[in-house]
């Protein structure tokens, strides 16, 4: 063994009782910190330059030896030079004030469930060794449940949102294929001839998805939205059904991440009474609002698609990557995904997790899943939902009764979209966005033309007290700016 690897096994205790110490200062501080460091934030002062004892780095390097150490000198030395050289430039995305993109953060026990995860290193994807995969099955079942799933909808760990997106559109494929007496998956995608997969204000992970799985992102067919809505507007997917060719796939959306609006579901689903296609709902964190009884209505009709996209690593608080996709339909997912080998379980009517998902090897992540689900339950996963539901409408109306700001869209669930009420040009959003980077991150976007911002609510840390001290550096920010 390396003699660094052989000390660090010695003392294995002591070095993860200094993980420990950084991990805790790490979270210590994540309300105190810069929610995003700005670029040239130097690295601790008092800074000791590394011993030249490997060649002298090349090349613009930030900080650090630009070349792979030749011998390293041990776990100890890499916490230091990480505290050092790297945790300081790293934003407060676990925070409560990262209002950017969609960003959860991670609950104590998923936590704790992802630092085990590590820990028993598990590959849950056989029955040869199925513990893994059995609790990767419990949890997916406990979920379903959380999302008024019912038990014809069977669901597998992916990495994130796209993933599970790619997941389902490549189940709809087969689907298609069944449909017209051919299998992609054996044959390619081409056996299909031209797809239509239809939809209202798709998540750009889906155009990406169609690419990677050979249907091509020209097969998405975009559907009138409601007049100032990003939902569908139902008679409008009725009459571009009815023009479809053959079979297609409809992609209804449930939360989008501009205004977080819903298709409405239902009506979507009832149209397959007249015409024939693969339902897929992009409910990426649009689903949690079946947590709160204010809000389950959104996600009415939830359960009628073919294939459902759920993100954990947004509205659950596990941390990244997580997913998860639900079928109805695994028997097709099975032929997708399926993984012939001699030294592989069969393929029988419960597949191993190799054979339905795109990676053979993955790591246990249901279990910062499981382990969040199991000590916060329905209601405690409730309350997040309902106060970060509730921190949103705070903001949007602190914004919308400053005349500097604009609000373009009701608050529906857990997104303020907003705007500079004066020349919203994507500069003046960039400067008043780093303005206030250091209490509050939120992000860019276009809302039908007009350059935006997007404050996302979904972390668990998130409080009234969090939305004051955001409302005020956007505030000050916007007073600021040119
Ligand atoms: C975030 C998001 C995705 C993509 O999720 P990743 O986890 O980043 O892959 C897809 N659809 C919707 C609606 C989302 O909000």
């Amino acid at each position: 063994m390396h003699p660094s690897l052989a000390d660090d096994l010695a003392r294995l205790p002591e070095l993860l009782a200094a993980t420990l110490r950084q991990a805790t200062q790490a979270l210590h501080t994540l309300d105190t910190r810069p929610v995003v460091p700005r670029p040239d934030t130097p690295a601790e002062p008092g800074r000791v330059e590394p011993a030249p004892a490997e060649p002298a780095p090349t090349g613009p390097a930030p900080v650090g030896p630009a070349r792979l150490p030749r011998h390293g000198a041990g776990l100890g030395q890499a916490l230091e030079e990480f505290a050092r050289d790297w945790a300081p430039r790293f934003s407060a995305s676990a925070g409560p004030r990262y209002l950017g993109f969609v960003t959860g953060g991670v609950t104590p026990a998923a936590l704790a469930g992802d630092w085990l995860t590590a820990v028993h290193d598990q590959n849950s994807n056989s029955a040869l060794d199925p513990a893994g995969q059995d609790l990767e099955r419990e949890t997916a079942a406990w979920l379903r449940e959380l999302f008024g799933l019912g038990p014809h909808h069977a669901g597998t760990f992916v990495s994130g949102a796209t993933m599970s997106n790619t997941t389902g559109l490549a189940v709809a494929r087969e689907w298609l294929g069944e449909r017209l007496g051919v299998s992609p998956a054996e044959h390619g995608a081409a056996a299909l001839g031209p797809v239509r997969v239809l939809s209202g204000a798709p998540h750009s992970s889906v155009a990406k998805a169609l690419s990677v799985l050979g249907l091509g992102r020209d097969a998405l067919v975009p559907v009138p939205t409601l007049p100032g809505r990003e939902a569908v507007d139902p008679a409008a997917l009725d009459r571009a059904l009815a023009e479809a060719p053959g079979p297609a796939v409809v992609v209804a959306n449930a939360g989008t991440v501009n205004t977080v609006d819903f298709d409405d579901l239902r009506a979507v689903a009832a149209l397959r009474e007249r015409h024939d296609f693969w339902l897929h709902t992009d409910a990426a964190f649009g689903a949690f609002a079946a947590l709160s009884p204010a809000h389950a209505h959104l996600t009415a009709g939830l359960d009628e698609a073919d294939s459902v996209c759920v993100d954990l690593h947004k509205w659950l608080n596990v941390p990244y990557d997580s997913a998860v996709l639900f079928t109805r339909r695994q028997d097709l997912q099975a032929r997708v995904f399926a993984n012939a080998a001699a030294y592989l379980g069969p393929l029988g009517p419960r597949p191993d997790l190799v054979h339905l998902t795109p990676e053979n090897s993955h790591r246990l992540r249901a279990l910062a899943a499981w382990f969040t689900l199991r000590a916060y339950g329905g209601a405690g996963h409730r309350e997040i939902v309902e106060r970060d539901i509730a921190c949103a409408r705070a903001l949007g109306e602190e914004l919308a009764a400053d005349p500097a700001f604009r609000l373009l869209a009701p608050v529906r669930l857990n997104v303020v979209c907003f705007t500079l009420a004066d020349t919203p040009t994507p500069e003046r959003l960039a400067a008043l966005r780093t303005a206030a980077a250091d209490e509050v991150f939120v992000t860019p976007t276009v809302l039908a033309g007009t350059p935006a911002l997007r404050a996302a609510f979904s972390n668990w840390r998130t409080t009234p007290a969090d939305v004051r001290r955001a409302a005020e550096a956007l505030r000050t920010a916007a007073r600021g700016i040119a």
